[in-house]
């Protein structure tokens, strides 16, 4: 990514406006966008209000998943998993054509790399095979007819095989939590973001047994366990809520450590307190909170409705959510 000072050399170049201008400029878009932003992203979404392109040659490797079609100046490092037949066509002036294709993969998506003619000299001669690993450089992307991706080559690129340090897999490594609107979820494991706008009002205290985590029977001697008998209960912090995001909103329930990670109370200092007086204190910690959480989605079938049992409070990641955001309003244009 460029820096700032990078992108305001270049803007101050070509929109032929003062670096005091941009700045207030960068600064007034983070403002409207409520700090979301970096500031270097904020600088290139003023940019793109100017009608500048600062989008330089990018000489650093790029993931496949992040190539968008008409890139240029592509640097990638990818795996072979497939090369197709060679295919032979007569060309307008009569002359025979060749063409096939390389499969690849660096683990986060797929791309073809046509290669035409004398290129197809590097499979006949096997200087790349299946399963090597490849550096391309200087290629330039296309969406084919079938809305894959494609790495093209030119005269001015290179391809070269390289050890294979195993550091790409074989595949597609799809992501354990995939990011999903609300209104889209069925059952499943995801990564959701939104606000916690409800916080059910029910006892956020459970007592587990501390030899073998079961659910402990209270009775007028104290907690049983029923494998250990009677024993000093651990208190687990339970935390009901609703979650919106926009979208749709959800039930989502938080156990001990999630709990406890997302409302930073530490579930000993409830067990003095009425379920009333803890609620208020987490609904005090929690609702309104923008988070980002990965679960699972089930059925809850007394209610007939979906669920999420949450995994994980993530921190955010500021550079993917500015760019999530970027994409979501460069959609409504
Ligand atoms: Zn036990």
């Amino acid at each position: 990514m460029l820096s700032l000072e990078e992108i305001l050399s270049d803007l101050e170049q070509k929109s032929k406006k003062s670096r005091e201008e941009l700045l207030a400029k960068i600064k007034k878009k983070q403002e409207e966008l409520s700090g979301l932003v970096s500031s270097e992203g904020a600088a290139h979404l003023v940019a793109r209000d100017l009608g500048v392109s600062i989008i330089r040659e990018t000489k650093r490797e790029l993931k496949l998943k992040d190539i968008k079609p008409d890139m240029k100046n592509i640097e990638t490092k990818v795996r072979i998993i497939g090369i197709t037949d060679t295919r032979k066509f007569k060309r307008k002036d009569g002359k025979e054509g060749r063409v096939a294709s390389l499969i690849v993969t660096d683990g986060t998506a797929e791309a073809r790399i046509p290669l035409w003619d004398k290129q197809v000299e590097l499979i006949d001669e096997k200087t790349v095979e299946k399963n090597d690993i490849i550096e391309i450089k200087n290629a330039y992307a296309k969406e084919n007819i079938f809305g894959g991706l494609e790495l093209r080559l030119s005269k001015y690129s290179r391809i070269e095989k390289v050890e294979d340090d195993k550091s790409i897999p074989y595949r597609v490594i799809k992501p354990e939590f995939e990011r999903k609107k609300l209104k889209d979820i069925r059952e499943g494991s995801y990564e959701i973001r939104g606000n916690i706008v409800n916080v059910f009002n029910i006892n956020p205290l459970f007592k587990t047994c501390p030899k073998c985590n079961s659910k402990l029977e209270k009775d007028n001697k104290g907690y049983k366990c029923s494998e250990h008998g009677y024993v000093e209960p651990v208190n687990n912090l339970i935390i009901s809520t609703i979650i919106d995001d926009g979208t749709s909103t959800i039930r989502a329930v938080f156990f001990r450590d999630a709990a406890e990670k997302l409302s930073n109370i530490n579930p000993n200092t409830l067990s003095n307190m009425t379920q009333e007086e803890s609620i208020d204190l987490i609904r005090e910690n929690i609702l309104g909170k923008d988070v980002l959480l990965t679960g699972v989605v089930r059925k809850n079938k007394i209610f007939d409705s979906l669920e999420f049992i949450v995994r994980d409070v993530k921190e955010f990641d500021i550079e993917y959510e500015s760019k999530t955001l970027i994409d979501e309003i460069s959609s409504f244009r």
